[in-house]
Order: structure tokens, then C-alpha cells, then sequence
């Protein structure tokens, strides 16, 4: 038995499933997952020493690769100073200011310790705003697991939406709709039949979490249009696009300005720290200011928070970290396209910076979740296995964002090709 079989076995006695967060128990995928020892670089290690290629990143977090020593470097110097305070801090006034500088939609910020966390807040305080119960979401977008968020589509366009895990109420399912991603129209029924009572719309504007689907220009523009009209909050989660598609995130990009942002993961610089802001008037709703009450023992941590403005200061400093992950990404999905049509195969490969997501679907294009479902995930899971053995650690799910850091050169680059190659070589032998 490896080490990670013999852990994996005690876990499952005292942690559900043997894992504190779902899907790294290799469930979609089949197999058992893999306990990581430590980690440098682009490259793992599992209890038995044996190093994989790092395509996940902590989910997003570890956009530098794995122990970087400027943001060791940060966290050493801080721990000196002890742990935690529960009081104001310096950092937490410096860290607030820089992001507002460099996401400027941003004029107010509370720091809180999960994406989780930021979104919660964030519609509380849309609702606190507005003085409405209801909320938008997207089909296929994560935004953590507040029970808000946790619901499926009701059974037609306009009806409200259905619990999607046990545990979450019907009375929490009414006040949030949900609409197809990219789907305009959509959402202007949604809001005709629900005239001045939404909230907000919250979405994640390049989609991560049904694997990536980048949204649409006319869609997102068409979005602030509505809420503009309507006095509904705009919020763009970009826990996972913020810092990582660019230092604005995002928004920068597409060149829209969400009323609200929630960020997370590179923000933290891999250690727990979210964050929920926006314009200065509705941030202002936030107690101790106004009435929409939301607190934290460890928010702010002195020490998560000097990683996390290491972080923030090393990709203002260094813009050339957003061309080099998105060269290296664009190396990797354009290598693995060639690849998959010697193989007469066209799966589609969404990306965009330094995400990207192979689909294995018959379907030339992937705009919305009921496109991401059309997968063959029985496939995507023999895939998996077979980067896996190969020393490719991929995200153990197809609806997920590989991400790509800077520790991911031409070394690595020519180590996943020929992988690719090699179990697409594999699978072709199967029929499928
Ligand atoms: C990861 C993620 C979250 C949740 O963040 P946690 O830190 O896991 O609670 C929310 N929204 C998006 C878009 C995410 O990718």
C-alpha cells in the first residue's frame, strides 16, 4: 500500500469522506486521492516522495507555483510579530488601499477568510442596500457554499429555484433565481417577473467552476445595462479570476464595473483570506457604518494578510507574470489541440490567461453548463488516470479550471504533452 492508501484509510474513520472539502476525494474520477506531503515549485510531492506536475495550484491560489520565497519570506517576518491580534493593523489598512488601487470599482473593502465568506457577505449587503430578498445566479457558477447559493433551476424560466443539497430550505430556494450562462434574455424575464424585488445578479464573469466559459461581451455588457435600469447590485465573483487574469481582474479586462467584487484564493496568497467590496455608498451599508451586520475573529490575520500583500505587490510589480502564464497556457491547449486531431479527435478546450478546460464532448463549443453537461466525464476520468500515473496532477472533475503558474516552463510544458499524447493514445486503443 502507498502512504496516501494507508492515510486515506484512517481519514475516512474521523473526517467525512477522508477529505475537508469534497471533490478531493477523487469521487468524479474514480480511485483514491493522493495526500500531498509538500510541494515546490511546479511540482508536488505525495507521501512517498513521488513529485507530479501541479495544474490545480490550491484552485487558483498558487499563481507563483509552489513555495514561492518572497511570500515565505513575508509570512516568516510576520510570525515573529504572533499570530493574530483581533484589533486594527497596519497591513490591513495597506492591504485595503492596494486593492482598491488596482481593482478600482473597489472603493471600499471588508477582508474576510474565504471566498465562501465574501459572497455571503456580499449579497447581505446587496440586500441591506436594496431592501430586497431576491438574487440572480447562473446555472454551473460556484460561489462557495452559502446556502444562497446551493440551488438548482426551478422547473421553468420564472418559478424559483430548488435546494440543491439537503440541508438548505425551500424558504432560502424562493429568493434565488437562476438563468442559463450567456443568456440575456433570460435574465430580463427573470427581472420583468420580478419587478423591484432582485437584489442583485451575481455571477462569475469568466466562469471557472462548470470548467471555464468566458462570458460573453454583449452578455456582460447587457447585464450592467439591466442593472443600471433596475437599481439591481451587479456583483462579479471573481474569487478566482481576480489577480489571476490580470492585476484588475476580470472586469479590467471586459472593461464593466461591477457595483460589488468578491475575491478570494490569490488574494490570500495561499493562506485564508477573502475579500467583498465596491462602491463606497453600498460598502457603507456594512456594520459598524450602517445595519447589514457582518464580523470575523480572524479576519484580517496579520499573517495571512502579509502573505497576501506580498502577493498583491509582487503581481503589481510584475506585470510580465500575466504574459508568461498566459504564453505557457496557450503552448500547453494549442500543443494538445494538435495532438487530439492526429488523433482525428476535435474536443473543444476552453481558455482564456492562464485557465483553461478540455471538454470531452461532441460539441464544437461550450458557452453555458448545459453545454459542459453534454461531457463525457466517464472518459474525462480514464483521462485523468492516465495524466495521473504519467505524473500530471489535473483537477480530479471535468467541470473544473486547470490553472497554470509561472513555475510551469518548457520543461514541464513538453512533460504534459507527452503525456497528453500518451493517454489520448491509451483511450484511442479503448473504444470509445
Ligand atoms: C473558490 C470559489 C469560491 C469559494 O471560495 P472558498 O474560499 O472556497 O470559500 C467562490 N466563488 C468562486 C468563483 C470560486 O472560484
Amino acid at each position: 500500500m502507498t502512504q496516501s492508501e494507508i492515510l486515506f484509510e484512517r481519514a475516512q474513520t474521523h473526517i467525512p469522506g477522508g477529505v475537508n472539502s469534497p471533490v478531493r476525494a477523487f469521487r468524479a474520477v474514480g480511485g483514491k486521492p493522493i495526500f500531498i506531503k509538500r510541494a515546490q515549485g511546479a511540482y508536488l510531492y505525495d507521501e512517498d516522495e513521488k513529485p507530479y506536475i501541479d495544474l490545480i495550484n490550491s484552485w487558483g491560489p498558487m499563481i507563483l507555483g509552489h513555495a514561492p520565497a518572497m511570500i515565505l519570506e513575508a509570512v516568516q517576518q510576520a510570525l515573529g510579530d504572533s499570530l493574530s491580534f483581533g484589533a486594527p493593523t497596519r497591513k490591513e489598512v495597506e492591504m485595503a488601499e492596494l486593492i482598491c488601487e488596482l481593482v478600482p470599482s473597489i472603493e471600499m473593502v471588508r477582508l474576510v477568510n474565504s471566498g465562501t465568506e465574501a459572497t455571503m457577505s456580499a449579497i447581505r449587503t446587496a440586500r441591506g442596500y436594496t431592501k430586497r430578498a431576491k438574487i440572480i445566479k447562473f446555472e454551473g457558477c460556484y460561489h462557495g457554499h452559502g446556502d444562497s447559493f446551493l440551488i438548482a433551476a426551478g422547473s421553468g424560466a420564472i418559478t424559483m429555484g430548488e435546494p440543491d443539497s439537503a440541508g438548505v430550505t425551500q424558504g432560502v430556494a424562493n429568493d434565488t433565481l437562476t438563468a442559463p450562462f450567456n443568456d440575456l434574455e433570460a435574465v430580463k424575464t427573470l427581472v420583468q417577473a420580478n419587478q423591484g424585488q432582485i437584489a442583485a445578479i451575481i455571477l462569475e464573469p469568466v466562469v471557472g467552476n462548470m470548467g471555464v466559459v468566458v462570458g460573453k461581451d454583449d452578455f456582460l455588457q447587457g447585464l450592467r445595462q439591466i442593472c443600471d435600469a433596475e437599481g439591481i447590485v451587479l456583483i462579479f465573483d471573481e474569487v478566482m479570476t481576480g489577480f489571476r487574469l490580470s492585476v484588475g481582474g476580470f472586469q479590467q479586462i471586459v472593461g464593466i464595473k461591477p457595483d460589488m467584487t468578491t475575491l478570494g484564493k490569490i488574494i490570500g496568497g495561499g493562506l485564508p483570506v477573502g475579500a467583498y467590496g465596491g462602491k463606497k455608498e453600498i460598502m457603507q451599508s456594512v456594520a459598524p457604518v450602517g445595519k447589514v451586520y457582518q464580523a470575523g475573529t480572524l479576519s484580517g490575520n496579520p499573517v495571512a494578510v502579509s502573505a497576501g500583500l506580498a502577493m498583491l505587490r509582487h503581481l503589481k510589480q510584475t506585470p510580465s507574470v500575466y504574459r508568461q502564464i498566459q504564453e505557457a497556457t496557450q503552448q500547453i491547449t494549442k500543443g494538445m489541440q494538435a495532438i487530439n486531431q492526429k488523433y482525428a479527435l476535435a474536443y473543444p478546450i476552453n481558455s482564456i490567461g492562464s485557465m483553461y478546460t478540455i471538454f470531452f464532448s461532441q460539441k464544437t463549443e461550450i458557452f453555458n453548463f448545459e453545454d459542459a453537461k453534454t461531457s463525457d466525464t466517464a472518459l474525462f476520468a480514464r483521462y485523468f488516470q492516465e495524466m495521473l500515473k504519467r505524473g500530471v496532477y489535473l483537477a480530479p472533475s471535468q467541470y473544473e479550471s486547470l490553472f497554470v503558474s509561472t513555475a510551469i516552463e518548457s520543461t514541464q510544458i513538453a512533460h504534459i504533452l507527452q503525456a497528453h499524447e500518451e493517454a489520448i493514445q491509451v483511450l484511442s486503443g479503448e473504444n470509445f
